[in-house]
């Protein structure tokens, strides 16, 4: 929460049932039609990553791209999208792994950044933490130096903190 706008965090929807039977869907589209309300969670997001000297984050596709163009701009970071396979030209790494609804792959430009630069990961909603955890795998596989991972939104409950390595940071602006 910040002073100037505390009450951001209630601009995200719950849509139930959404995308299927059983999911409480967590939809930030209200967030970030607000204009402070956006500026604000991004505030939040990036301040534990301030002094951290960010020089690339790793956002996921799709909602990651957006929190996290705003986070790399607001850190004087670089960004890297990791995406939905077959969108990426040249030569990618790919992961696959498992969502709380189905299943997919990511994947990222080969070389999209030098062995060793200080990388944050960030996503919109950790929900069992597989999306996460292959993008630490990607970030490892670029010889990245994980410095740690942002989301916005940390459903707790669904055990995405444990699919995680216990030394990596993970700092969660709201937690349901
Ligand atoms: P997971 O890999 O299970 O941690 O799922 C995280 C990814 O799926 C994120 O990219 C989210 O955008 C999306 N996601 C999973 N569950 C939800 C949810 N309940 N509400 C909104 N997004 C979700």
């Amino acid at each position: 929460m910040t002073d100037t706008y505390p009450d951001w965090a209630g601009a995200i929807r719950d849509v139930a049932d959404f995308p299927r039977p059983g999911i409480l869907f967590k939809d930030i589209t209200p967030l970030l039609a607000d204009a402070p309300g956006f500026r604000a969670a991004i505030a939040v997001m990036a301040a534990p990553w301030r002094a951290a000297n960010v020089q690339a984050v790793l956002g996921v596709e799709a909602r990651g791209f957006i929190l996290g163009a705003a986070l790399a701009l607001e850190l004087g970071a670089g960004f890297v999208p990791v995406r939905k396979p077959g969108k990426l030209p040249g030569a990618t790494l790919v992961q696959a792994y498992a969502l709380e609804y189905g299943s997919d792959r990511i994947e990222v430009c080969a070389g999209a950044v030098a062995p060793g630069t200080r990388v944050l990961l960030v996503d919109d909603v950790l929900a069992t933490g597989g999306t996460l955890a292959a993008a630490l795998l990607l970030a490892q596989r670029l010889e990245a130096e994980v410095l740690g991972a942002a989301v916005l939104v940390e459903l707790d409950g669904l055990g995405g903190r444990q699919r995680l390595p216990a030394g990596l940071p993970l700092r969660a602006t709201l937690v349901y």
